[in-house]
């Protein structure tokens, strides 16, 4: 009401109109606001026309004020969906890291423990279920494999394929070279299968006067090889000793006792390999055979040379 009749031809919007423009822009008034206008110039020469304008804050402030309240109720939502987000992908994606670093683990590594892995949704404890039994599988399938190649399937004995690399491990040994005495007398008499059966009698006979460390071979037929480990000559001859007895005073699958003669030998005590040691128990074993049968003799040295 103040500005009626006031002349405000310095205006730009004012200005444009008389130029016989029409539009709409942004505009800071006489007094010094911002206006938002917009205007028509009459077509012709009669040289006036319409300007509507209105200040500027009075269009833009209920917008601010919405965008506040908007901010204020919606950005803790939105941060505390964000954290539930966050928790719950976690939740879902650790369990599937977890299988994957394991499945990647037994890969490259033969025995790894199986982890605790929690499987709180279908699609993960199928998952979970297939890699663990297919690893067990494997693994399974891959020691029967191994056992396979290295034990000799009657006697459960590891066969010659793993003496040498033993042998080489060790510093200080005894063998105990032995053989089932007639044998040949069982097969004869008894027939092959109970044959077979003493050769099981034997083994775990063996097997129980050993201890875990002791390694027992099969070398053939009916010939064995004990391996003792950090263990000397007397020792070594009263375990011979007490396989022997043990064998000659226990009923075997024929009914009666089965006898065994036995070499034994010592490195570094009787030879400095075990070609050399092997050879010297060897002939004890001859030994033991031509007075008897059924008892232990110690190998002599330098029997090569
Ligand atoms: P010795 O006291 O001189 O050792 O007499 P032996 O009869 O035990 O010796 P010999 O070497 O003459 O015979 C061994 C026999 O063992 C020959 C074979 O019939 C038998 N034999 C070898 N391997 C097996 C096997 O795996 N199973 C069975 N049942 N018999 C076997
Ligand atoms: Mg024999
Ligand atoms: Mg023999």
């Amino acid at each position: 009401m103040e500005r009626i009749n006031t002349n405000v031809i310095e205006n730009k919007v004012v200005q444009e109109v008389l130029k016989g423009n029409n539009g709409h822009q942004e505009v800071v008034n006489s007094k010094g606001n911002t206006m938002l206008a917009g205007y028509s110039a009459t077509a012709g020469d009669s040289n006036w026309g319409i300007i509507s304008q209105t200040p500027k804050i009075s269009v833009n402030e209920p917008i601010i004020q919405m965008v506040k309240k908007v901010s204020f109720t919606a950005i803790p939502f939105m941060i505390f969906i964000f954290l539930i987000s966050f928790l719950l992908l976690k939740k879902i994606v650790n369990p599937i890291r977890k299988l994957a670093v394991y499945a990647q683990q037994v890969t490259e590594q033969k025995t790894i423990p199986t982890p605790h892995i929690p499987d709180w949704y279908f699609e993960l404890k199928e998952l979970k279920r297939g890699i663990f039994v297919a690893v067990d599988f494997y693994q399974k399938k891959l020691n029967d494999v191994e056992n396979e190649a290295v034990l000799d399937p009657l006697t459960g004995f590891y066969n010659r394929r793993t003496l040498e690399s033993t042998i080489k491990r060790l510093d200080m040994y005894s063998i105990i070279l032995f053989d089932i005495d007639h044998f040949k007398n069982v097969n004869d008499k008894y027939g092959h299968q109970k044959g077979e059966e003493v050769l099981k009698f034997i083994s775990s006979l063996v097997k129980k006067e050993l201890r875990e460390t002791e390694l027992c071979y099969r070398l053939g037929g009916e010939e064995f090889l004990i391996v003792l480990p950090e263990t000397n000559g007397s020792i070594a001859h009263s375990i011979a000793e007490r396989i022997r007895e043990a064998a000659a005073t226990t009923k075997s699958p024929t009914g009666n006792p089965i006898t065994l003669s036995m070499g034994i030998g010592n490195i570094p005590e009787i030879a400095q390999s075990f070609e050399e040691l092997f050879h010297a128990a060897d002939q004890a074993l001859y030994e033991a055979k031509q007075l008897d049968r059924n008892r232990v003799k110690a190998a002599k040295t330098n029997l090569i040379n």
